[in-house]
């Protein structure tokens, strides 16, 4: 029989050497030649399909839903399907009908009859068809099955589930569950943990599901899935977090236990319903964030010995202060673990518990069941307690509840919403509380801050910019501060240059020069001058401290103290930019001769010259293309796009690999390392943009 490709040949359709540019495309693309054919704009899929009708012998068939059983799509996986471009679409008198542009691929016959145990009778189809009834039977795409693909698949974590009130690992959880969505959900997890992420937000928008993750306090992109995925995936974390799945137009709330690097990572998950579908927030709470010890809390030895001296008196209130996210919970929960003792009776009530501490009785509130802060307080205080921690005030009543109970024999401890300590007074008297309470009860008011941490990995002297210097001039003059440092970007830090997070803290102790000047209102700046002449040091000079000490930097300073806490979520507004690509190789010729090709071809270009530079671009520009070299110093191109597949938040961008290397060795070690295509040097510039197209195309 002829060969369709001769077929074509003598029709004129393709040349010679067309053919033998589409087989030499094969290996790397790991798709069939026709469909490579049509791709690199050789020959219209019309006329493929003419010829191959006749050819073949078979009419064309087209691939409606009626002639579609969905059953019988469960029996071939999708990688089978994608990889060779085929669809299961019934069974007939025991034979699977299977959709195919190339009937006569011996090679996917074979694959889908192993995997099926099922005789196979190829029916003829538009590559465009099959490719759409892929899509929407196995509701999954190219760009979710290169992330699934190339990150590695090993769960650092087991899940937990409650076994008669003890947590025992969940057997059932099935690890190596061959689902997509099951797979993502667990990568997301993974890569969170990994990342020290404090909450992971996944958010439908109008094209597709957006996952970020707030890390040391910023929110960042990670990754994008498909929208035809985001009803499944919401499914998949209600039904692990015990939520009614049915549910989607009210906001739930659940939770899941996991256990990772032997501690127990608790899981609170919210489904809030938005325009484009259900968003979901998962905080992570991990104990090793909260169990923190108030001496290694970096607080100076002075600070540290006024504050033990405030909160081991029998009576009293000590408020802390600072925005959402300010470590407030862990100061209060180091508290609580220094000062319990047996002879003490503590007691909390939060919203919600975020850490168990041993010997100390929590309560949570729950306002659907009447118990908000002040009536929960109310019934605790029938027992008598010495120590008392109010979760927050927000209220008068809980206020007034309070500030009573700290002037009556118990030591009370509570957070305020305010941005420094001096204006948690004027908060107090705002809500409605006498200025005589809150004089004769206050002991100490702490106002704290978190500030990302320099890495230490990636730690360099530096200038600050005249500007910053400026603004902190004042504060400088005091503490003579000769270096500064900062992080220069590195693979510990995701190259942000920062690494965990330090507390930055005020305290400021209500003397009795201040009790008398809060008894008769007086202004802030009055309160001030005078805490001052005793001693107060602000937010900003003892922050300074740790510029000094190079643990933070004094841009840092500036966002957080005096700006105050902004989401510095940069989301990319790509659409309607330019495409930009990463060009990577240690021959100067070739970055200048590829990046003015590419440029003229209307791409931006970022040059690297070795894989570590690259590396650190691809982590700082999020490219949408890398075109690398093999061979090279620090770090080669197999390395690079082995480190680039293995983060969810670079798996996706496609790396071209360029070479002079004619060898089908290297070409595999390419591949395997999970380049999308490959091509040998010399090259012509046209293919290769034919490529680059291509290979964006599929993205
Ligand atoms: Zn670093």
């Amino acid at each position: 029989m002829v060969s369709i490709f001769d077929e074509l040949i003598k029709e004129r359709l393709i040349t010679a050497e067309q053919l033998a540019d589409a087989r030499a495309k094969q290996v790397g693309a790991k798709r069939p030649i026709h469909e490579l054919l049509v791709e690199m704009g050789f020959v219209k899929e019309e006329d493929l399909l003419k010829v191959a009708s006749r050819v073949y012998n078979m009419p064309l068939s087209k691939l409606t839903p009626e002639v579609i059983d969905p059953r019988v799509v469960g029996l071939l996986p999708y990688d089978i399907a994608e990889c060779y471009g085929v669809f299961p679409v019934r069974r007939e008198d025991n034979n699977l009908i299977l959709a195919m542009s190339n009937p006569y691929d011996i090679l996917a016959i074979d694959a889908v009859r192993i995997k099926t145990d099922l005789p196979v009778k190829p029916i003829l189809c538009a590559n465009n068809d099959i490719k759409k009834a892929i899509n929407k039977y196995y509701q999954t795409d190219d760009s979710l099955y290169d992330i699934l693909r190339n990150v590695s698949e090993d769960l650092p974590f087991e899940v937990l589930h409650d076994q008669g009130g003890k947590l025992v690992i969940d057997e059932k959880y099935e690890k190596n569950d061959p689902s997509p969505i099951v797979r993502l959900y667990n990568l997301i997890l993974k890569d969170a943990l990994r990342s020290r992420a404090s909450d992971i937000h996944i958010e439908p928008e109008e094209r597709s599901v957006k996952v970020r993750y707030r890390i040391d306090g910023d929110l960042r992109n990670i990754m994008e899935v498909p929208l035809s995925l985001q009803a499944e995936l919401a499914a998949r974390i209600k039904i692990l977090s015990n939520m009614d799945i049915a549910e989607k137009r009210k906001p739930q709330d659940g939770r899941m236990k996991l256990l990772y690097q032997e501690r127990k990572i608790d899981l609170r998950i919210a489904t809030i319903p938005i325009a484009y579908g259900e968003k979901i927030e998962i905080r992570i709470l991990d104990p090793k964030e909260l169990m923190v010890e108030l001496d290694t809390l970096g607080i100076d030895t002075d600070s540290i010995g006024r504050y033990k001296s405030c909160i081991i008196r029998p009576q009293g209130m000590v408020l802390v202060t600072g925005p959402t996210g300010s470590g407030k919970t862990t100061t209060l929960y180091a508290t609580l673990n220094f000062i319990k003792s047996e002879k003490k009776n503590i007691i909390t009530v939060e919203d919600p518990i975020e850490h168990l501490i041993e010997g100390i009785n929590q309560t949570q509130i729950n306002p659907a069941k009447g118990l908000d802060f002040s009536s929960s307080l109310r019934s605790m205080l029938r027992q008598d307690p010495n120590i008392i921690l109010v979760g927050e005030i927000r209220d008068r009543e809980t206020a007034d509840i309070a500030f009573r109970a700290s002037l009556t024999g118990h030591l009370v401890f509570s957070t305020l919403h305010t941005n420094n300590s001096i204006g948690a007074v004027t908060r107090l008297l705002d809500i409605g509380l006498e200025p005589y309470l809150i004089a004769s009860s206050l002991i100490m008011i702490v106002s704290q801050r978190l500030v990302k941490k320099i890495c230490p990995h990636c730690i360099e002297e530096y200038s600050p910019d005249k500007e910053v210097l400026e603004k902190f001039s004042v504060y400088l003059a005091d503490h003579k501060i000769k270096k500064y440092f900062r992080g220069k970007g590195c693979e510990a830090c995701g190259y942000t240059g920062f690494l965990g997070r330090a507390p930055i803290f005020e305290f400021f102790e209500v003397t009795e020069a201040v009790k008398a000047l809060i008894a008769r209102k007086a202004p802030e700046d009055e309160i001030l001058l005078t805490a001052r002449r005793e001693g107060f040091e602000t937010l900003a000079s003892c922050a300074i401290k740790l510029v000094g000490a190079g643990i933070t930097t004094l841009e840092e300073l500036a966002r957080v103290v005096v700006f105050e806490e902004q989401d510095t979520a940069r989301i990319s507004a790509r659409r309607g930019e330019k495409m930009k690509a990463l060009i990577v190789d240690d021959d100067e010729d070739i970055l200048k001769v590829l990046g003015k090709r590419l440029i003229s071809a209307g791409y931006e270009v970022i040059k690297a010259r070795d894989g570590k530079e690259a590396l650190e671009y691809a982590f700082r520009e999020k490219p949408d293309l890398i075109i690398t070299d093999t061979t090279m110093p620090k770090m080669d191109g197999f390395e690079l796009t082995k480190q680039i597949r293995s983060r969810l938040e670079t798996a996706v961008i496609p790396v071209i690999m360029l070479t002079a290397r004619q060898d089908k060795t290297s070409e595999l070690k390419g591949i395997d390392a999970g380049a999308d295509d490959y091509i040998t040097k010399p090259f012509d510039p046209d293919k290769l943009l034919s490529r680059i197209r291509m290979v964006l195309r599929r993205k």
